[in-house]
């Protein structure tokens, strides 16, 4: 094909959507095999449609105006322009936390009405559920998934070794035919996906053995991921390039691992802070106490102050979940104090406590059931 894009329409580079519309409209109607019987008029209605093709989207106008034709043609050596067909090597792990839905789920990319060329592969989802502390610490996990690689026997061509993929006749490599349909109301160059080739512009004659001509594999593949401190059920982590290998050099895909985390038999987790109980008897909380409390670090020596009043929360700063993506700053354990009301004293203690009744002048029943059963059997 020759020639500038904005000459065949014959508008200037900065011609608006309008402009570009109307100017191929008119050159459309005007070299219309159906209307214009001169030799090249075949040609350059091809060369108007293509132009315009390419100048009406603004994704490829782009492209066209940054690297001109090379950057809209899909036929050469190495993917097209936008795509960064090299392996990657290694990965990034970006984590982002989710709220509700919203994920396609592996329904692929949008590629637009035509598939020829490098496609990027499909995203790929895996649910994975941690251990309580793994979530808080983070850590190295080793996965599975199953995801297409890129065929090693043919280099993802499809094409049989020693053979290459063929252009595709009835085409010529486009992926598309045209057809000029007459209607009462004027005839419509109608485009549609080469039957031949389904839109792929090249037609592979031998098939690569080991893939079936499909040019990616199945693979389960092995892989270790980490866990960044501080995730928790519903977040998102991304192992990019990690999801299905892309066809005709395109890029793969992303996986998306989505964590859950399992409860824990002793501790509560709420956002970054870590919520536990702790039980201690009467004659603690009335005189006071040093005490050991287990938190996520191990156990910690608390000093339970005389006098504590049940349920009262104790804030142990920095001892919570370390915040996702911030290595120093930590949430808080915040400890509810239970205090213990004995179900059975001995008649020791009883005598004690009802000498304490009568200082402070308490009216209390004299003997329990229990002291009645223990005056009969210890007498
Ligand atoms: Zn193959
Ligand atoms: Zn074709």
């Amino acid at each position: 094909m020759a020639g500038d894009y904005y000459e065949i329409l014959g508008v200037p580079r900065t011609a608006t959507k309008e402009e570009l519309k109307s100017a191929y409209r008119k050159m459309a109607r005007k070299y219309h095999p159906d209307v214009n019987k001169d030799n090249d008029a075949e040609e350059r209605f091809k060369e108007i449609n293509r132009a315009y093709e390419v100048l009406s989207e603004p994704e490829t106008k782009a492209r066209y105006d940054r690297f001109g034709e090379a950057g809209v043609s899909s036929g050469g050596g190495s993917g097209g322009v936008g795509f960064d067909p090299n392996d990657m090597g290694g990965f990034a792990d970006i984590f982002e936390t989710f709220f509700g839905g919203g994920f396609g789920g592996g329904g692929g990319t949008a590629t637009g009405p035509r598939r020829r060329g490098p496609t990027r592969g499909d995203d790929l989802r895996l649910d994975l559920t941690l251990e309580f502390r793994e979530a808080v610490f983070g850590g190295e996990k080793e996965i599975k998934i199953p995801h297409l690689e890129t065929c090693s026997t043919c280099n993802g061509s499809g094409a049989k070794k020693g053979s290459s993929a063929k252009t595709c006749g009835t085409c010529n490599g486009t992926g598309q035919v045209r057809r000029a349909t007459r209607t009462p109301f004027g005839s419509f160059a109608q485009v549609s996906t080469c039957p031949t080739c389904n839109g792929e512009g090249q037609i592979i004659e031998e098939k690569c053995e080991s893939c079936g001509g499909q040019g990616t594999k199945q693979v389960n593949k092995k892989l270790k991921i980490t866990i960044p401190a501080g995730v928790d059920t519903g977040t998102r982590l991304r192992v990019s390039g990690e999801g299905d290998a892309g066809s005709r050099g395109g890029p793969s895909g992303d996986l998306y691992v989505y964590l859950s985390v399992k409860t824990d038999p002793h501790f509560k987790r709420e956002g970054n802070n870590i919520l536990s109980e702790l039980s201690i008897s009467y004659l603690q909380a009335i005189l006071g106490c040093r005490i050991d409390v287990p938190t996520i670090d191990g156990d910690h020596k608390v000093t339970i102050a005389a006098g504590l009043q049940p349920n009262t929360v104790l804030t142990l700063e920095d001892k919570g979940v370390p915040k996702l993506g911030n290595s120093v700053s930590r949430g808080d354990h915040l400890l509810t104090i239970k205090i213990d009301i004995p179900t059975k004293i001995n008649s020791e203690e009883r005598e004690l406590l009802e000498k304490l009744a009568q200082i402070k002048g308490e009216h209390t029943s004299k003997r329990g059931f229990e002291g009645f059963f223990e005056s009969i059997f210890h007498k």
